[in-house]
């Protein structure tokens, strides 16, 4: 039992009802995507993972690429002169539009397909094809494995990518694209064509939140500033003409691909990611739009939200022995948030004795907890419970509260002592 997993399920299992979208049939090869499919993967900045659905079925990851390359080019060459070669500007337009600074042919960002392109061409190398490995490591770098090419899906875009060649031959006769337009859009077909599952794109989600450093691997991929600048295109281009829109419900870092990829990342907290292939006007995944709306409401995930509370939250994590009884104590102080959540179910699960036996939550510091921590804390407790362990909860607010129609299987006190005495006499 998990309750970060649980939450997943319950946002999984309230949204794969929703028949919005269309899957993308422009590449023919992404045609056949089965729209049931759907996915949620979030991995912690400890590395912990957590899944619901289909998070182990390959997808190509289409423009969910263009930040980790985005990442490459500015460890390539230093943000000022990516900068000189392409904009950060939020274009207001869709991701294949032709969105080139007049005079220059700059591409207002690294976020649209104008400015992928581009990007990808920066990346440093003396050929093709070693420009293609380097993206290809690195990529698999940010995932944690080695990743490859799904071949299908990169010859269909290439036979059918006119567009995308057109918008390197303008950046070739403006002068802002220098290498070569048919060698250039095809490495980007390609780093499009790289496979992924939904539990990849939570690492390498979590690798951009965690300041560059993979918290599964432990490898420093890109430097931090680096991977703080890619998120910050992300927050303002990374979701098209709708990126407004999402940062104004969502609050996250984000970036969604046409084969139904969307990847979000909540700064120093986690990387979270969601596949189901049907998209919506802007060519966003319908389901992922969704979910990521629930979760950061349910959690508290807006980046603009209270920011500057961040002290530790769980200050203690023990097994005491009171009146000769063995007790799991944890404390907490301060918001209960995801993060905070996080920890504290690790702690109560850290702590818990052999069954049957005592855990007291001592919550007496804590002066709020979000509607999601709440339930999956009740979770925690009922199944504490359940296995034959005798739990209380010390705190000055009803904050933990049995679900409407159950039993309350835990006792609640105002302080610690209260709490412990109990336990210890049964
Ligand atoms: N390979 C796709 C293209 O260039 C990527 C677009 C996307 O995912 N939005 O059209």
């Amino acid at each position: 039992m998990d309750p970060v997993t649980d939450s997943l399920d319950e946002v999984h299992r309230r949204l794969s009802g929703l028949r919005d979208g269309a899957v993308a049939d422009y590449i023919p090869e992404l045609a056949g995507a089965d729209p049931d499919d759907f996915g949620i993967a979030l991995v912690s900045m400890a590395g912990h993972s957590y899944r619901a659905g289909t998070t182990d079925k390959p997808f190509t990851l289409q423009s969910v690429s263009k930040p980790f390359v985005y990442a490459l080019a500015l460890s390539d060459l230093g943000v000022d002169e990516v900068l000189r070669r392409v904009g950060v500007e939020p274009s207001g337009d869709a991701f294949n539009a032709i969105s080139l600074e007049s005079g220059t042919g700059r591409p207002a960002n690294p976020m649209i397909n104008a400015g992928a392109i581009a990007t990808t061409a920066l990346v440093r190398a003396g050929s093709a094809e070693e420009r293609f490995r380097r993206i290809l490591d690195r990529l698999s770098a940010f995932a944690g494995r080695t990743l490859d090419v799904d071949e299908a899906v990169h010859a269909s875009e290439a036979a059918t990518g006119d567009r995308n060649r057109a918008l390197a031959y303008l950046m070739r006769s403006a002068g802002s694209l220098r290498a070569d337009p048919e060698e250039t859009a095809d490495t980007y077909f390609r780093q499009c064509a790289v496979r992924v599952t939904a539990a990849d794109l939570a690492v390498m989600a979590a690798t951009l939140a965690d300041g560059g450093r993979n918290p599964v691997t432990g490898v420093q991929v890109v430097a931090e500033p680096d991977a703080v600048r890619t998120l910050a295109v992300m927050a303002t281009c990374g979701m098209y003409d709708a990126a407004g829109r999402w940062m104004l419900d969502v609050g996250l870092p984000a970036k969604s691909g046409v084969s139904g990829g969307l990847i979000a990342a909540g700064p120093a907290r986690f990387g979270v990611a969601v596949y189901s292939p049907p998209l919506d006007a802007s060519g966003n995944p319908v389901r992922g739009v969704a979910a990521l709306g629930v979760l950061s409401e349910r959690f508290g995930l807006h980046i603009m939200h209270r920011p500057g509370l961040r002290a530790a939250t769980v200050t203690g994590a023990e097994r005491l022995a009171y009146d000769g009884r063995d007790i799991g104590l944890v404390t907490a102080q301060g918001v209960l948030e995801f993060t905070e959540f996080e920890a504290l179910v690790h702690a109560v699960r850290e702590v818990t004795p052999t069954v049957p036996g005592r855990v007291v939550l001592d919550l007496t510091a804590v002066t709020e907890v979000l509607p999601g921590p709440a339930a999956g804390m009740a979770a925690v407790l009922d199944d504490l419970a359940e296995r034959g362990h005798r739990a209380a909860v010390a705190a000055q607010e009803p904050f933990v509260r049995a679900d409407a129609g159950r039993p309350r299987t835990w006792e609640v006190f105002r302080t610690r002592q209260e709490a412990l005495a109990w336990c210890a006499s049964g």
